[in-house]
């Protein structure tokens, strides 16, 4: 196989040439960076690329091979990594401009994790500013695109992570997800993305948008990397407080179990109304495929869905707020020049280093947590998020897996949806609720609309329930055999 097309395959295939010794970790390697080079100035994926690092870790990876050593399952497979991730002696600038020419002095859990695993990291990619938005147009840097249809948006946060993915510029790449961040651009970019239950990724090192709700997973090509790359990642750390003590399965161990007499409930409120047609016959089909095979289909409701923007756009934008204090332009990042005094350096420095839609979360979650509103907004949305676990889990008694679209259209036209945040904070309705009761989710592409767009239908399940909810998932991939490759063509 030429080295172009092995470069867009899931890992397996890549494993399996670096083992027949038909092909070299560092050719691998360097035919990434030809794609990028090819396509990422269409794409604009990456905002800075790591290639000693990339290199270098390949060249382990080859000597490795050389000697005949054991390999780490994904070993010379090329990563792309989200900018919000930090990556000693390299940028980390969340695609904010007040973070810019910051320079990480320590790696996040999860990239040691990628380094010991020998996993060469290619770059740095694109979110929207803080992980803010649902698109990567409010990134401060450039807007990325997506590989399908390049006037579309990719979805977002992680929409470098997804279009570098989906454009062959990376074998699989590393998201973050508070609110759908994962799900959304792997749905609207035709990848399997998961975000792992709360506390299943060590979140040291993330850029913490949200810290109740952050969480590190995967966006990759197949069901089997998504477990490859989520065992890599996942356990406990004792540099995050929230990481659970738990033990860590092999995630690849259950995907081909059968899934006769599992329940899969479709949730009510979500695959009835408000759906673009395509996308409701998306939903019809996967639920006919498991039916076929021969799991029980059982309709849930879960009413309160009808909140969970409200009380997210409370929770997530309090917490921002006290986050993103740390930024004032003394410890790191940017500084405004031409200051008075202190205070006007703090508020020239915010001022100027944050975007719109920053600012506006910042003021949102100020509000919230403000005396005299703390009770009536931000105290009223954690009792609200509380009913929300509480009718998972009683969804959970009665069924496996909650099904249902990762959103109710497919990717939107760049530029359609920024002068309207309400709108944008919309398509997120099917994924929030999982970061609020903490449980797994994942899109699985199922389908393309009408425009050849992708459609994603989302699984979710109940706390810990990573393996089951793969198996399910790979089980739904291997019925549909969705062709990822179409972009990767279109493009070059
Ligand atoms: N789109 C949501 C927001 O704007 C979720 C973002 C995320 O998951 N990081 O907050």
């Amino acid at each position: 196989m030429d080295i172009k097309e092995l470069i867009s395959k899931p890992s397996s295939e890549q494993r399996k040439a670096l083992i027949n010794k038909e092909v070299s970790a560092l050719e691998l390697t360097n035919a990434a960076y030809e794609q990028i080079e090819l396509t990422d100035e269409k794409v604009a994926a990456y905002n800075s690329l790591t290639k000693d690092l990339a290199v270098e870790t390949a060249k382990k990876v080859d000597e490795k091979i050389k000697n005949n050593e054991e390999l780490p399952p994904l070993a010379g497979i090329t990563l792309a990594l989200k900018d919000n991730i930090n990556l000693k002696s390299y940028p980390t600038t969340a695609s904010s401009k007040i973070l810019k020419n910051f320079i990480s002095p320590f790696d996040a859990t999860v990239t040691k994790k990628l380094k010991s695993n020998l996993i060469p990291i290619l770059g740095k990619v694109n979110l929207d500013e803080f992980a803010m938005g649902s698109s990567t147009e409010n990134s401060a840097f450039k807007i990325t695109r997506n590989p399908w249809n390049l006037n579309k948006v990719p979805g977002g946060s992680s929409g470098g992570s997804a279009a570098a993915v989906a454009a062959g510029e990376a074998t699989v790449a590393l998201g973050s997800d508070t609110g759908g961040s994962i799900r959304l651009p792997a749905s609207y970019c035709g990848l399997v993305g998961l975000k792992p239950t709360y506390g299943r990724v060590s979140r040291y090192g993330l850029i913490a948008f949200a810290s109740s709700l952050d969480q590190i997973g995967p966006i990759t090509k197949n069901v089997e990397d998504s477990a490859l790359l989520l065992n890599v990642i996942a356990g406990l750390d004792e540099k995050d407080s929230t990481s659970l003590n738990q033990k860590v399965p092999d995630f690849t161990k259950d995907l081909k179990k059968d899934i006769k007499g599992l329940k899969i409930g479709y949730i009510k409120e979500l695959c009835t109304e408000g759906l673009a047609p395509d996308v409701s016959e998306t939903v019809k089909k996967s639920l006919e495929i498991y039916k076929s095979l021969g799991a029980e289909i059982i309709e849930i409701s879960l009413p309160l869905i009808k909140y969970s923007i409200a009380v997210y756009y409370i929770v997530a934008t309090a917490e921002a707020s006290s986050n993103l204090a740390r930024f004032d332009g003394v410890k790191y990042g940017f500084r405004a020049k031409d200051v008075d005094n202190i205070y006007d350096m703090y508020v020239k420095t915010r001022a100027q280093g944050f975007g719109d839609e920053v600012k506006r979360r910042i003021m949102l979650g100020t509000y919230a947590l403000s005396s005299g509103y703390y009770d009536a907004y931000y105290k009223k949305a954690q009792q609200v998020r509380r009913l929300v676990k509480n009718d998972f889990d009683s969804a959970f008694k009665k069924v496996d897996i909650l099904l249902s679209p990762t959103c109710p259209h497919t990717a939107f036209d760049i530029g359609s949806k920024v002068q309207d945040p309400l709108s944008m904070y919309l398509t997120d309705i099917a994924t929030i609720t999982a970061n609020l009761a903490g449980i797994p989710a994942m899109n699985i592409p199922v389908g393309l609309d009408r425009d050849s767009m992708p459609i994603g239908i989302q699984l979710q399940a109940d706390c810990l329930q990573e393996s089951k909810l793969l198996n399910v998932a790979f089980q739904l991939e291997q019925a549909v055999q969705f062709d990822y490759s179409i972009p990767i063509k279109k493009l070059v």
